[in-house]
Parts: structure tokens; C-alpha cells; sequence
């Protein structure tokens, strides 16, 4: 059995960034985010779903789902944000089972940015955390999408708040500092999950 990790954090709290330093290294990665786009794409069945559950006009002339509308319409309405999750959720999930299973590496990284919230900590066997200060992941999500500081804030209180993230954590990762300081991090901690899985092997 390979050993899991459970990848989170907040919004743009580094998950990202840290899952490629660690694939980098040779961690076999598997991000949610992705998978979730995948099955947005055009013809997909999970984005016919989304048109006939939010309706046909999130998806624009180039059979493309518009994003940003969708997200609005969620946020605003918690029935609605269930009903995507009911769609994209059994579906992001078999196909993360799905590669887990075809990975060959030493150990496996899920990054789940709602990984408490879905209560997926239970599929893994520790969970890494990137924690940012508030003020600080405002502004890095603020300068990266085109979201105000309103929508950011709405975002931020839908998630789990930090203190009890930081409290359900096994390992974290501190990213207060500069890019390096991240980065050397992840590599302490790609060498630990290594010694990990070794002694795991016995
Ligand atoms: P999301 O929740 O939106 O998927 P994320 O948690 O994956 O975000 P990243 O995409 O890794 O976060 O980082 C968010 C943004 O902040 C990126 O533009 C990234 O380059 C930048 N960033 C991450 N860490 C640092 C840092 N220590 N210093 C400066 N910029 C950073």
C-alpha cells in the first residue's frame, strides 16, 4: 500500500505550488483542481449536467463553461452549491481512485482543496497543510484572479477557517515567507514522506 498524503489549504495558500516542487522530486501527484476541469470540458457529461441543473447559458458559443458565472451563482445559494457538488464530486473522486491506482511512485499526494469539508482526511494517511496569514493570501488571491477583496473574503468564509485546519494537520507547511522559504520546506518534507514510506515497506 502506498503512502497517502492529503494536500490543503485555504485558498490560494500555496497547494499548488508546493504539489509541484513535491512532483518535481518524484511524488506521484494527483490535484482535484484538475480532474475537476477535465470534466468541465466540452462534452464532457458532468458539464451537460451543470447546463441542465444552472442552465444553458453557462456555457458560452464555444461549448466552453463559463466559470466565473457559475461560481456566482453557487456562492449566493448553498442549495445550488450542494447540486454541484452532488454532479462534480462522485465524479473528481472515481476518477482520483482511478489514477491512485495506476500511480507508480513512493508515495501518492491527493490535493484536495477541500479536504476536510468533504471529509476525504478519512481516505488518507496524513494530512499536509499550507498555512498563509490572512492578510497575506487576500493578497496573493487578489493579484493572481480577478475576484475583489468582497468575493475573496465570501470565498474565505466558506472554507474551513485556518485555526481549525491548522488543528487537523499532521504536517505544515509555513507560507509567510518568500517563495524559497516554501520551497524549502516542501523538500524536508518530501525527504521525511520518503523515510516514511521506506519504514512503511517493513
Ligand atoms: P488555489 O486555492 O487558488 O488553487 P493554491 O493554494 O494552489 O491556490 P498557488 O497557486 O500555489 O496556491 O499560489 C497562489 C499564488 O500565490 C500563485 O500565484 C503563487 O505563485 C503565489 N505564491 C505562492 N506562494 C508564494 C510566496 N511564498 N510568495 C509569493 N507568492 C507566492
Amino acid at each position: 500500500e502506498m503512502l497517502l498524503i492529503g494536500l490543503t489549504g485555504g485558498i490560494g495558500s500555496g497547494k499548488s505550488t508546493v504539489a509541484d516542487a513535491l512532483a518535481a522530486r518524484g511524488a506521484g501527484v494527483i490535484d482535484t483542481d484538475v480532474i475537476a476541469r477535465e470534466l468541465t470540458e466540452p462534452e464532457q457529461p458532468a458539464l451537460a449536467e451543470i447546463a441542465a441543473t444552472f442552465g444553458a447559458d453557462l456555457i458560452g458559443p464555444d461549448g466552453r463553461l463559463d466559470r466565473d458565472a457559475l461560481r456566482m451563482q453557487v456562492f449566493s445559494d448553498p442549495d445550488a452549491r450542494t447540486r454541484l457538488e452532488g454532479i462534480l464530486h462522485p465524479r473528481i473522486k472515481d476518477r482520483m481512485l482511478e489514477r491512485l491506482a495506476a500511480l507508480d511512485a513512493p508515495y501518492a499526494v491527493l490535493v484536495i482543496p477541500l479536504l476536510f469539508e468533504t471529509n476525504q482526511h478519512t481516505l488518507v494517511d496524513r494530512v499536509l497543510v499550507v498555512d498563509i496569514p490572512e492578510g497575506a493570501q487576500r493578497e496573493r488571491v487578489r493579484r493572481r484572479s480577478g475576484l475583489t477583496l468582497g468575493e475573496i473574503d465570501r470565498i474565505v468564509a466558506s472554507q474551513i477557517s485556518r485555526e481549525e485546519r491548522l488543528a487537523l494537520a499532521d504536517d505544515i507547511l509555513d507560507n509567510s515567507g518568500d517563495l524559497p522559504a516554501l520551497l524549502a520546506q516542501a523538500e524536508r518534507i518530501h525527504l521525511k514522506y520518503i523515510d516514511l514510506a521506506e519504514d512503511g515497506k517493513d
